[in-house]
């Protein structure tokens, strides 16, 4: 397929608001399209090169991208300025004066085309690659039609328009079979076991969605990680899931950690590689896990050597940096408690039950068993099908300062992606009626007036994730309890992702904000209480009925290890709500 024809389905996908016919578009369009190109489509769709969790980012700003339209088009940058003041677009800014220049170079570049071009504008790195980048992109504009100008110019700045997620890509797949939505749940299954669409994409459109029965686990591709259902007391567990083994829930963050050929990755909560934050972490592996190749998760803690005491959560984050790895590694070394096996030495474990990975997870670990000489931990599991029993190891966990517990169903399998009842965590409950915190979605936020004016902040808006019309819908407008500094922090993570566009957010006229930002910024927020609201669009089937809301909301942490769709559902929100009133 030629680039030209994938961008009239780019503008027919933009120029709609309906997840349906989006979806619809996309299945026309992967009908059409050649085995060999619809992963490069797929990535491109996203404004990428390669699946998010392998970091291969094109590394321009928009001022770059400015440099590359003003040397295609021989424009002086005046002139473009005056232009993408009015549309405030800068890849209709680009169409439009395309549209004015005749070119000679024009040529109708096939999507392979654009995609190795892009490739390598990706992957030049080092001195002088700014300017080659530039280079690739006048080319790529010179060479092309307006329409396609437009698209050229967003997909390195990752701003496509076109207001869908990886979950409407799936159900895109099913339709381009079937007509409609019904094979998304197979397809889903093996996506969640290998997360890159374009791959997923591609085995179907060669193989048929038989040709995922075969899909496992592979090193070095992070699975997406298995989260737990909520319950607050032994016996609700008992009840539910009968023996079971009873682990300490630690407080430190997530890490699936990918192993072979002497080759250390690890991936967090949100599929991100951060390897070279956790350079202890990556030696303990290679000394004491004992595989060819292994994909296991843990999680990993401060731990003090002077006092051998584990620290809390507020100290463990200072290890999540950028900058200075080396020496907070010596101040702060990490211990890893490894929970669970998914793949050993070509073996696919996510299937087997879970006491049978807990065996093989044992036996892959040559350690001392001293915690002041090994990095990698293994976490202590207690059985029992007593409900006093887990409110005894509940209690011994709050006095050792953990969350609490979880237990795991003792013959319940590893579900990928699933909050499932396999495994139960048991939390403290804060002074409220609900007896877990809430992650959200930043949406946007108001200026301040008053005494916070001087940061520009002075409310921020909330929201859940509505898995079944893949949107954003409102919860809560914040506007107290933050200390100066998590002002400060919030107004200035906010500001990098600033956006005027607010398609897949449904926000009612009330709850407008001054500044609207993209879907990225994840925090975790305590409430008192679930209520119903006119104003919030949580649930809200029309304008005149009631949405749920959070009361006395306030800010727990940012939770930086979560994709915006990982954010509570809007389902788990009714549920927690309808459990709250029972
Ligand atoms: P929370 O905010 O309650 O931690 P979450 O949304 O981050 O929840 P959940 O799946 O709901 O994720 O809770 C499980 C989390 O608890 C895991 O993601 C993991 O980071 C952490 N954890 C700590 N100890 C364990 C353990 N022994 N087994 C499994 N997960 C554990």
């Amino acid at each position: 397929m030629k680039f030209k024809h994938l961008s009239f389905f780019f503008e027919k996908i933009e120029e709609t608001a309906s997840r349906l016919v989006i979806t619809e578009y996309l299945a026309d369009l992967f009908k059409e399209i050649a085995p060999e190109q619809i992963d490069k489509t797929v990535y491109l769709l996203q404004g990428r090169i390669r699946p998010s969790f392998e970091s291969l980012e094109f590394g321009v700003a928009e001022k770059t991208v400015v440099k590359s339209i003003l040397s295609a088009f021989n424009l002086e940058k005046k002139l473009f300025d005056s232009e993408y003041r009015i549309s405030g677009d800068i890849g209709k800014t680009a169409e439009k004066f395309k549209k004015e220049i005749m070119s000679l170079e024009e040529k109708d570049l096939s999507i392979d085309e654009v995609y190795r071009d892009f490739y390598r504008l990706a992957t030049s790195s080092g001195n002088g690659s700014q300017e080659v980048k530039i280079n690739i992109l006048a080319h790529l504009l010179r060479q092309s039609d307006p329409l396609s100008c437009r698209y050229l110019v967003r997909i390195p700045l990752g701003i496509m328009r076109l207001g869908f997620s990886d979950m409407t890509v799936l159900d895109a797949l099913s339709w381009m079979i079937k007509g409609d939505k019904s094979l998304r749940p197979v397809i889903e299954k093996a996506y969640h076991v290998r997360p890159d669409l374009g791959f997923i994409a591609r085995t179907i459109k060669e193989k048929g969605v038989d040709g995922l029965n075969k899909i496992g686990p592979e090193v070095f591709t992070p699975i997406i990680m298995m989260r737990a259902e909520r319950l607050s007391s032994g016996q609700e567990i008992v009840d539910k899931i009968g023996r079971c083994a009873v682990e300490p829930k630690y407080d430190g963050f997530r890490l699936q950690v990918h192993y072979k050929n002497d080759q250390v990755k690890l991936y967090s909560r949100n599929l991100e590689e951060v390897s070279y934050m956790y350079p202890d972490i990556i030696e303990g592996v290679k000394k004491e896990v004992g595989a060819k190749e292994i994909v296991f998760e843990g999680e990993a803690v401060g731990f003090d050597p002077k006092t051998e005491a584990f620290l809390p959560f507020q100290e463990t984050v200072q290890r999540k940096r950028k900058y200075d790895i080396e020496s907070k590694a010596k101040e702060i070394p990490l211990k890893l408690f490894a929970f669970e096996l998914l793949y050993k030495d070509g073996e696919n474990l996510v299937g087997i039950p879970y006491d049978e990975r807990r065996k093989k997870l044992e036996k892959s670990l040559e350690v001392s068993g001293k915690i002041s000489q090994d990095t990698i931990l293994l976490a202590p599991g207690e059985l029992t099908d007593e409900g006093p029993k887990i409110e005894l190891l509940f209690d011994e966990a709050i006095a050792k300062g953990l969350e609490g517990i979880i237990a795991k169903k003792l013959d319940g399998i590893y579900q990928p992606g699933a909050r499932g009842w396999n495994w139960i965590k048991f939390k403290r409950s804060y002074s409220s009626k609900i007896d877990d915190t809430i992650d959200c979605l930043v949406m946007g936020y108001d200026v301040g007036k008053g005494k916070r004016a001087g940061f520009g902040i002075g409310a921020f808006l909330v929201g859940v994730y509505d898995t079944q019309y893949d949107r954003y819908v409102t919860v809560a407008k914040i506007g107290t309890g933050l200390t100066d500094e998590e002002w400060q922090e919030i107004r200035k993570r906010c500001d990098k992702i600033r956006t005027d566009d607010t398609k897949g957010y449904e926000v009612d006229k009330m709850m407008s904000v001054d500044v609207w930002v993209k879907p990225s910024l994840v925090v975790e927020i305590k409430a008192d209480e679930i209520t119903k609201s006119p104003v919030h669009t949580a649930g809200r089937s029309n304008k005149n009925s009631s949405g749920l809301a959070l009361r006395f909301p306030r800010l727990v942490r940012f939770r930086d290890d979560k994709n915006p769709q990982e954010t509570t559902t809007l389902t788990e929100l009714e549920e927690m709500f309808a459990k709250q009133n029972r």
